[in-house]
């Protein structure tokens, strides 16, 4: 999953960043309204965290904009302590939650987990494929109830296509949503990274759809 975090305040958009790296995520990130409203207008972001009080433009601008032009991933607020007119605001302009200033990373990592999993359609904290189980709070995924060690990368790549299990995900969009825009984006590395998963599952879960994409697929969803 790639985020993208606007926060003008270095320090809190450093550990942001770091946290939100920490649980797993790509992350690109941008310090003022202008270079966010660009980032998450040309980039595929699975979801943004999006702090109200920027520079250059406001975040409510931001957001109002990306949603006209139909940019439509989950964006999470982040709102002065005290301002219930900024919260509304903010609501209204699509956003899709908030947090308050100041806040534990803790709340915003369990926030952003719900929307993207809401966003991906599945409404508990547990993503299942079969015999596969990913657990979101704890990053661990399971077979037949085993754990299974996983490299981070290897971890981002099936949990991307644990959320959007049942459906054919192109090498492009995995490219796209799994690495930060700093990233030497070689799609080549996914079919290594697939390789190992499936050795590691010592499954056939995982599907190539032949000019496609993949397919993360258990048996029974078969139809
Ligand atoms: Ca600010």
């Amino acid at each position: 999953m790639r985020l993208l975090v606007i926060e003008d305040d270095e320090d809190l958009n450093r550990q942001l960043v770091s946290a939100l790296s920490d649980a797993g995520y790509a992350v690109d990130t941008a310090f003022d309204g202008e270079e966010g409203h660009f980032l998450g207008e040309t980039e595929p972001y699975d979801a943004v965290v999006l702090d109200l009080g920027l520079p250059k433009m406001d975040g409510i601008s931001v957001l109002k904009q990306w949603r006209s032009e139909d940019r439509n991933m989950p964006v999470l607020i982040l709102t002065a302590r005290d301002r219930w007119s900024e919260k509304v605001a903010g609501m209204d302009a699509g956003a899709d939650d908030y947090v308050a200033k100041p806040f534990h990373m803790e709340e915003v990592l369990a926030r952003l987990r719900a929307l993207l999993r809401r966003n991906a359609g599945h409404a508990t904290s547990d993503i299942e494929c079969g015999p596969l189980r990913l657990d979101t709070r704890s990053a661990r995924v399971t077979y037949d109830g085993s754990h299974i060690k996983l490299t981070s990368h290897e971890y981002r790549l099936l949990a991307y296509l644990m959320h959007h299990n049942g459906r054919v995900v192109s090498r492009i969009e995995l490219v796209e949503h799994l690495y930060d825009q700093d990233f030497d984006r070689d799609s080549n590395v996914i079919e290594v990274f697939i390789g190992r998963l499936r050795k590691k599952t010592s499954s056939d879960l995982i599907r190539t759809v032949r000019g496609l994409g993949y397919c993360l697929a258990s048996a029974d969803d078969e139809s």
